[in-house]
């Protein structure tokens, strides 16, 4: 899953408004900002193999540090742990934005469990787990574009907006991602060099993010 992620990023963001919307869409995506180094490093292994599955190229082989359910408990525990200790300690609702933070690293794990082949384990090894919907490419983008646009009004209606470009920001911002994914689905050529997969996926993570730091500046 790619752009679906971030409709834990809005509903997070709904629930706690003290959170940042630009940390929630690195929190969201924190294991895939892990995964694609650890690719390039060995530490963990993707190989692309054309046609793997009707939405992309992945045969994900193996990655238990940053995709098996207690490595994003974990990753999730230290995400809650440094909110809560260094980034909003002086805060009056630390506790709730550390959770937050928390949640929105774990959600990411079952957020994939529902797209990914059975590819995801509980520690490390089998058994490996992934519903498939990447085996169906008109399901997958549904469901993305549904979770993106029910978290787009849950998080319009928790907020207000400081002025007119704080109206329909979020709206267009969410917008651009479902084109995004309708580019990556059913228009780009899927790519084979690994490097060139980690790059762009790392860029893509890193200025998203900055766009829902910007939109979340118009928004209360
Ligand atoms: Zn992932």
């Amino acid at each position: 899953m790619f752009v679906g992620h971030y409709a834990a990023a809005f509903a997070l963001k709904g629930k706690e408004k003290s959170a940042s919307l630009g940390m929630l869409f690195i929190a969201t995506q924190f294991v895939d900002i892990l995964f694609f180094p650890f690719t390039l490093l060995g530490i963990e292994r993707l190989n692309l193999v054309e046609n793997f599955t009707a939405v992309n190229n992945f045969d994900l082989e193996y990655m238990p540090f940053t995709h098996g359910l207690l490595g994003s408990f974990l990753w999730s525990a230290v995400f809650y742990a440094l909110y809560y200790f260094i980034f909003a300690k002086n805060k009056a609702d630390k506790k709730s934005i550390a959770l937050v933070m928390g949640l929105g690293v774990m959600s990411h794990w079952f957020a994939d469990l529902l797209v990914h082949t059975p590819d995801l384990p509980i520690i490390n090894g089998d058994p490996k787990l992934g519903f498939g919907l990447w085996q169906y490419k008109g399901l997958t983008f549904a469901l993305e574009a549904v979770l993106l646009i029910i978290s787009l009004v849950y998080y319009l209606k928790k907020t207000t907006a400081k002025s007119g470009v704080g109206k329909y920001a979020a709206i267009g911002f969410v917008g651009f991602l479902l084109l995004v994914n309708f580019l990556n689905f059913y228009v780009l050529p899927s790519d084979d060099n690994l490097v060139s997969v980690a790059i762009s996926a790392l860029l893509a993570y890193f200025v998203l993010a900055g766009i829902a730091f910007w939109v979340d500046t118009k928004r209360t």
